[in-house]
């Protein structure tokens, strides 16, 4: 209603400029309700554990009779504040990765560090379900980036690859160089055994707050950002990530990121006076 009434006024200046300004309105009115929308979901997700910690507080003042109720609500108010925490911290680094520049403190970023730190951050999770982890090709490699940006992706894709697979399965890490046009890429892939994506989520899955089943996300404390982190730092340091799934046989997520030349290290090198 609005951009065709703007259009018919403008329609003497010519019908390209015209064009481009419905356009530009209908761009920005996306931009807005993406806005509107991220708000909505931000409330809603964190209305659910403060509203579970709110009537788990009247459980526990009304139990004060019987000690093991006590300690069953106060159990399960350990694990909404656990999951809010969660929450919360998930949105301060998705607003960092939004708003800082990841170039600014960018450096030469050993992969296999990298690795280790994203294996270190799942350990626990993987052996209570028997999953090993395997690393390979990372010798010698290093990405141009911000190194905390870096290791929140990695470690995001390593920890839904342990979060979506069954038990006693496998998850490799393999990275390796890529020649292309713009310079040379390094990319890591992340492989599981795990219950696949279809292709229908496939495309939605790096959304904000998007999750196939969120009951199971929650369960396993997903907060649905993770994939939206990972493809906001993958884009702002020149790189992407893509996934490869067939439901129920396991997925594929790879990470290409710009490498961190010979030149770009010497030239980050501390300068040494003779
Ligand atoms: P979450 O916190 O829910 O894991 P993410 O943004 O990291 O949020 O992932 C979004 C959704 O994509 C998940 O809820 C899950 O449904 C799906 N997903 C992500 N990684 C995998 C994987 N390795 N295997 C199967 N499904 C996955």
């Amino acid at each position: 209603g609005e951009a065709l009434a703007v259009s018919a006024r403008v329609a003497p200046l010519g019908s390209r400029l015209v064009l481009l300004l419905v356009e530009d309105l209908t761009e920005a009115r996306r931009i807005e309700a993406v806005r509107r929308d991220f708000v909505a979901n931000v409330s809603h997700e964190l209305k659910t554990p403060v509203g579970a910690l709110s009537l788990l507080s009247e459980a526990v003042m009304g139990a004060s009779d019987d000690p093991e109720a006590v300690e069953r609500f106060a159990g399960r108010m350990q694990i909404e504040a656990t999951r809010l925490t969660s929450l919360v911290q998930e949105l301060i680094d998705l607003s960092r990765v939004q708003n800082d520049d990841p170039l600014e403190g960018a450096e030469p970023v050993r992969v296999d560090e990298l690795v280790a730190e994203a294996i270190d951050r799942c350990r626990h999770q993987a052996g209570s379900k028997q999953i090993t982890m395997a690393a390979g090709g990372t010798a010698d490699l290093h990405v141009w980036g911000h190194r905390g940006q870096l290791a929140a992706a990695l470690g995001n894709l390593v920890e839904n690859a342990v979060n979506y697979s069954p038990a006693r399965t496998r998850v490799g890490i393999a990275a390796r160089r890529v020649n292309a046009p713009g310079g040379d890429l390094i990319e890591v892939a992340v492989t599981d055994q795990g219950i696949g994506i279809s292709d229908k989520d496939k495309e939605r899955i790096f959304e904000r707050f998007y999750r196939v089943d969120p009951a199971r996300s929650r369960a396993t404390g997903g907060t649905g950002l993770g994939l939206a982190i990972v493809k906001h730092v993958a884009a702002s340091h020149g790189g992407e990530v893509t996934v490869w799934s067939s439901a129920g046989q396991g997925s594929t997520f790879t990470l290409r990121l710009p490498e961190a030349g010979a030149a770009r290290a010497r030239a980050h090198a501390p300068q040494h006076s003779a």
